[in-house]
């Protein structure tokens, strides 16, 4: 199999069974955010205890690429501290903005993301649940 194909199975495998996607309540959205150029949506709920991040689980609407990117980010930050999540966030945007190659022994799956950059209209598809973890962090204080 073809590196490229990986990746791509990986991205149709997270948007059609997203991760840690499950309905919130109200009282659980720490952030509620859009990309309205393509009508993504995302809520975010972000549990952090002790400086880790315990669970981060999000409900929505999106096309495959915001649904499997925030999935991917779902995945890739439970278990980091708030500081190592704060890093990869940066560095994953920067990555997908084409701004910085990632470190494939440290992305992993989150690598499936790097073809992003070649389609800028998608760009904003796949930074917004990056977004949304960061700002869910800037309101929970830590
Ligand atoms: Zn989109």
């Amino acid at each position: 199999m073809e590196l490229d194909d990986l990746y791509q199975e990986i991205i149709l495998d997270h948007s059609r069974k997203p991760r840690n996607y499950k309905p919130l309540s109200d009282g659980d959205v720490l952030v509620d955010e859009e990309n309205p150029t393509c009508g993504d949506h995302i809520r975010l709920s972000v549990t952090v205890k002790d400086g880790v991040i315990e669970a981060v689980t999000f409900d929505g609407r999106g096309c495959a690429i915001s649904t499997a990117s925030s999935s991917l980010m779902t995945e890739s930050v439970v278990g980091k501290t708030v500081g190592e999540a704060r890093q990869l966030a940066g560095d994953c945007v920067a990555m997908l903005r084409g701004e910085k190659d990632p470190d494939p022994d440290r992305f992993g799956d989150l690598m499936a993301l790097a073809g992003v950059k070649e389609f800028p209209l998608r760009v904003k598809c796949a930074t917004l649940g990056w977004h949304a973890l960061l700002n869910a962090l800037n309101t929970l204080g830590v």
